[in-house]
């Protein structure tokens, strides 16, 4: 009886560990902060996925018209504020409102609301848009500082993985955002502690000047999209082959590929790994695929049990970003 009990504490304990050691091992990045909870990107998101206990909190980042690096996922503000009424003649030609339009000023006038598809959520669901209250789109700056100034009174030390979005567009307005991003991070000391901070794009323009123009020591991320998607800055289909990952090995430390691209489903429904996760693996690089979302699962998984079990077990990838930080972590215990 008594050694029944000792084996099974024993038991017990050795999967305690391991699922110790995977957690350890893996990188919860929390996706536009606590986003499946408040609206993307704002403080109040960012301080949510803190108490949660990610490892990286993830943002995305564009300009105002003074040059402000802002936290803000797209180029414009009409999905995710209420500019329209606010500035109701502000529009482009195309009907757009783009923040680069826009001084910090005038941005802290809007309120930020859960995204929207044209009329309807995006994610319905999650926070009412009717009772949003003023929630605002923070500064980099703001961003960084409420991260750091929980760390402080958390006694941890999440660190930050950011988004440098639309350089193209930037250009083409003269300006230059990832040398303005790296310049504020590089003022709030990322430039010494690389463990705390990964830099992502779409665009391996951006991470092959931030390594050789500005000889950066951040981490660079290649996120990987699909080739169809509007404005795809590269060519995706040739990235994931071994030649086109052997190139991005060269500038960075890893990759960040839409979940999709990591597996096939057969002819049962049962997903089956793709070649990617393992030829990145064999070339040293990281894999952080997005996104998880508790709410909407990827397609072919019936729980987030079967899918985490699949994304850490078989295709082993090092992290994930996900909107859902808390059931990650959760996953792990
Ligand atoms: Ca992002």
């Amino acid at each position: 009886m008594k050694l029944a009990i000792i084996v099974l504490l024993l038991i017990n304990a050795q999967s305690c560990t391991s699922s110790q050691v995977e957690r350890e091992n893996f990188r919860v990045i929390a996706h536009r902060g606590a986003s499946a909870y408040l609206p993307e990107n704002t403080l109040e998101a960012t301080a949510m996925a803190h108490a949660f206990g990610p490892d990286f909190l993830e943002c995305d980042l564009q300009l105002t018209k003074d040059n402000i690096p802002m936290v803000l996922h797209d180029r414009s503000l009409e999905s995710t504020t209420n500019v329209s009424e606010v500035f109701p003649k502000r529009h482009r030609d195309d009907g757009r409102y783009y923040a680069i339009d826009f001084s910090w000023e005038e941005i802290q006038k809007l309120r930020v609301f859960e995204r929207r598809r044209g009329e309807v959520l995006a994610f319905p669901g999650r926070f009412p848009e009717q009772s949003a209250p003023q929630l605002r789109v923070p500064s980099f700056a703001e961003w960084i500082e409420l991260i750091e100034g929980m760390n402080e009174s958390r006694g941890v030390q999440v660190g930050i993985y950011v988004e440098v979005k639309a350089s193209p567009a930037y250009t083409n307005e003269g300006r230059d955002i990832l040398a303005i991003v790296l310049e504020v991070l590089r003022e709030y000391g990322y430039e010494d502690k690389t463990d705390k901070v990964f830099l992502q794009s779409f665009d391996p323009v951006d991470l092959i000047r931030a390594k050789e123009e500005f000889n950066t020591k951040i981490p660079l991320i290649q996120l990987i999209g699909m080739n169809e998607w509007p404005g795809a800055p590269a060519d995706y289909v040739h990235m994931i082959t071994e030649e086109g990952l052997q190139k991005v090995a060269e500038y960075a430390v890893g990759i960040g590929p839409f979940y999709r691209l990591l597996y096939d489903i057969d002819s049962k429904g049962r997903p089956q790994a793709t070649l990617l996760s393992k030829t990145a693996k064999q070339l040293g690089l990281e894999i952080h695929p997005f996104t998880h979302r508790s709410d909407q699962l990827w397609e072919g998984f019936q729980s987030n049990d079967e899918l985490l079990k699949f994304v850490v077990k078989t295709l082993g990838v090092h992290g994930v970003f996900t909107d859902h930080s808390d059931h990650v972590i959760q996953f792990f215990k």
